[in-house]
């Protein structure tokens, strides 16, 4: 298994934010600012776990989310999402999980939960060394 972070995000300072917390645990992180940037490029590349903004500017997380999983790249099938926004709601979750993420964080992001949320499925490189 690769060390591959996809994070679709249209806010810069919460992508600079969690780009320099998974590169200091040894992921790669690879950007993604709208909700179709983030698809394709789930698709084009090699990608092992996705953060997934809810709120973006084009298309929502939830329907980023149903076509990654709908996707004819068998792997988007079981790539981990996990989706983190700023929704409070009870109701956001569980649409979050109904639209195929595997689980939900919210803003504003703890840099430990992250880490703790990324390792449950991709192991950190550095602790491997
Ligand atoms: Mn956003």
């Amino acid at each position: 298994m690769g060390n591959n972070i996809l994070y679709i995000e249209d806010n810069p300072d919460n992508m600079m934010l969690v780009k320099r917390a998974l590169e200091a645990r040894g992921y790669r992180l690879l950007e993604a600012m709208t909700g179709l940037e983030g698809v394709a490029k789930a698709e084009n590349e090699d990608v092992d776990l996705i953060l997934l903004d809810i709120n973006l500017p084009d298309i929502d997380g939830y329907e980023v989310a149903r076509k990654i999983r709908n996707s004819s790249k068998t792997k988007l099938a079981y790539t981990p999402i996990i989706a983190v926004t700023a929704n409070a709601l009870k109701g956001d979750a569980e649409k979050a999980l109904s639209s195929g993420c595997d689980v939900y964080m919210s803003k504003p992001i703890n840099i430990r939960e992250l880490w703790a949320r990324v390792e449950a499925f991709v192991p950190s490189p550095q602790n491997s060394l």
